[in-house]
């Protein structure tokens, strides 16, 4: 019998040795010292994404995480059962210090970045057990912030230690069905018990790593005025000595289109013993230090997502044969992959961005310019890396013709995962609307059209790169010509531009990061850089629309 053609599947080799933006942008930032130092522990970690975690996630695929409410005895258990890569994934985090590594501080301001690279390269991997690690260094850094010792003595040793038998993860319950976004809404109420143990009572609508030892969340203590005012943080420790649930009810896990592995559930708190982490009100604003954290991991998965979307569209076209020629030859299929590339270098340089000066910001090393634009740049790097990270996938996923439609080659997993990233931690509109607050509250507007400026500078005779970086500037200055502009119509006008100017404010940034490289690398002889920033300038930065409201309102009736 003749046997049919078998297409050989896409393969990882370690993942640090083939990305072909990680290193050169370490190599920038790092003293040859301080990499020599780290890379040992970005080898490993990208031989265990490549070589060991993704061949066990293709394995793992049709497991997902099961929610055992009652025991053989009829007692009610509510017990989340894991998955395999999960269980695997969980030691790992602890063992490589995927959240540890950034407050051991042994790099300064620089062991954010050794982390965020951990965790760039590990997150594509994991199964999205990177949730739970954002929320868990979200926790930890919310607990240094609010310096409330007693807690923070108890709970950040397991939060930080490397010994899987010690290490916890955090959940952040904030979402209510009253509201995401408006958490102000929220109905959980706090009081006192006899004893002085604050208690809670409510329904929190997605609780994502339903498993997790301790938690963040909100509450309004009894008689506080409604709004996010009158909220206030607790820490929540969610299980006993003998990890049974201290009154919480596990309702049900959600059941959602992607991140399928991750425990999501509806949680009902009754009497819970909680405690108050920082004051009795500013709830929502005592938690921003997790917000600001979670949103960087946002940033950096979305980047890790998209620079494995592209490696497993590039290998498969080394494969992949059509037409007389393998896909890598196609000159159609090599700009489309050369598209994802650039937008992938641009997320990626947006993020580590963000990661740099949130580094520099913790280490105290931050300058009061920088500390206004990492403010604003927060936010839009969240929201600008989740609409590239869809875009890439749903490309990757075509790149692969029929296989990327079926699910046992664990392609459509990359687009599914990918759309969860514009939605949770803050919409791409809530963003975008908070980028105007950042810049209304504590300006970096003008800051961060000095660093662009700075950004682009040096690149002598090269007209090309001269022009991608004179586009990231002239692109800037239109967003906020625009802004002003807009204020003079008052606050409707202004929000109804607002994904526009800070999709702008993004790509601009992205793109003078990107020329920044190029200055660096070319001359070192790495061509990559130069040829994505651009390819990134022709693919558009300036995502200014006008905006008829009048117009909208019609249409949508
Ligand atoms: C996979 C997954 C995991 C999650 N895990 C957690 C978790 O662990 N903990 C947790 O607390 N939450 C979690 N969430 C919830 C998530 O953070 C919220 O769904 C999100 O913040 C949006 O809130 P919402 O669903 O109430 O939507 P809404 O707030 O109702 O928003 C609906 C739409 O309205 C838009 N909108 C809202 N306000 C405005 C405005 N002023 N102007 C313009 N547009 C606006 C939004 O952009 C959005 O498109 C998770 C969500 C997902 C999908």
């Amino acid at each position: 019998m003749v046997s049919p053609f078998n297409q050989p599947p896409p393969v990882l080799g370690n993942t640090y040795h083939s990305d072909p933006v990680l290193r050169p942008w370490l190599v920038r930032v790092f003293s040859a010292r301080a990499l020599k130092a780290i890379e040992p522990s970005l080898e490993r970690m990208g031989a265990i994404a490549g070589e060991e975690l993704y061949p066990l996630s293709l394995e793992d695929l049709p497991n997902e995480p099961e929610l055992v409410r009652w025991d053989a005895w009829g007692n009610r258990v509510d017990r989340i059962e894991l998955t395999r890569l999960w269980q695997r994934a969980e030691r790992i985090a602890a063992e490589e210090g995927v959240v540890a590594t950034a407050y051991e501080g042994e790099h300064g301001s620089l062991s954010r970045v050794h982390q965020f690279a951990l965790a760039y390269l590990f997150g594509p991997s994991s199964d999205v057990y990177a949730c739970p690690l954002a929320m868990t260094d979200g926790c930890a850094r919310s607990l240094l912030d609010a310096k409330n010792g007693e807690l923070a003595d108890q709970v950040l040793p397991h939060l930080l230690s490397r010994d899987p038998a010690q290490f916890w993860t955090s959940g952040q319950w904030m979402t209510e069905s009253t509201g995401g976004s408006d958490v102000g809404l929220s109905e959980t109420v706090a009081r006192k018990d006899e004893h002085g143990q604050w208690r809670l009572t409510g329904r929190k609508w997605f609780t994502s790593a339903a498993t997790s030892q301790v938690a963040l969340t909100l509450a309004r203590p009894e008689g506080n005025p409604p709004g996010g005012h009158g909220l206030a943080l607790f820490l929540v420790r969610a299980r006993d000595e003998q990890g049974r649930l201290r009154n919480i009810r596990l309702e049900r896990l959600k059941d959602k289109l992607g991140t399928r592995k991750l425990p999501t559930a509806e949680l009902w708190l009754d009497d819970t013993p909680a405690e108050l982490v920082l004051g009795m009100n500013n709830g929502v604003k005592n938690i921003t230090p997790m917000l600001n954290i979670t949103r960087t991991w946002n940033t950096v998965t979305a980047a890790g997502g998209m620079r494995r979307a592209v490696m497993l569209a590039r290998d498969f076209a080394k494969k992949r044969f059509a037409f007389g020629m393998n896909l890598e030859d196609q000159p159609l299929h090599v700009e489309t992959l050369a598209n994802m590339e650039a937008e992938t270098a641009a997320a990626f340089h947006l993020s580590f961005e963000v990661v740099r000066l949130l580094g520099k910001k913790e280490a105290g090393e931050i300058s009061d310019e920088e500390m206004k634009i990492w403010r604003l740049l927060t936010p839009i790097a969240k929201l600008t890396t989740g609409k590239q990270a869809v875009a890439v996938a749903s490309e990757a996923l075509e790149a692969f013709g029929g296989a990327g439609y079926v699910e046992d080659t664990g392609l459509p997993t990359l687009l599914r995962d990918a759309q969860t990233l514009p939605i949770w931690e803050g919409t791409t509109n809530v963003l975008s609307l908070d980028s105007l607050r950042a810049i209304a509250h504590t300006g970096g507007a003008r800051e961060l059209l000095a660093c662009i400026e700075a950004y682009i500078e040096g690149t002598n005779g090269d007209e090309a790169l001269a022009r991608a970086g004179s586009q990231a500037l002239d692109a800037a200055t239109r967003a906020l010509a625009w802004l002003a502009e807009a204020q003079t119509g008052g606050r409707e006008s202004v929000e109804a531009g607002a994904r526009g100017f800070a999709l702008t404010l993004g790509r601009a940034t992205a793109l003078a990061c990107m020329v920044r490289q190029a200055v660096y690398s070319t001359p070192r002889g790495d061509a990559h850089p130069r040829a994505a920033a651009i390819r990134f300038a022709r693919l558009g930065v300036n995502m200014l629309k006008s905006t008829d409201l009048e117009e909208a309102r019609l249409l949508i009736g």
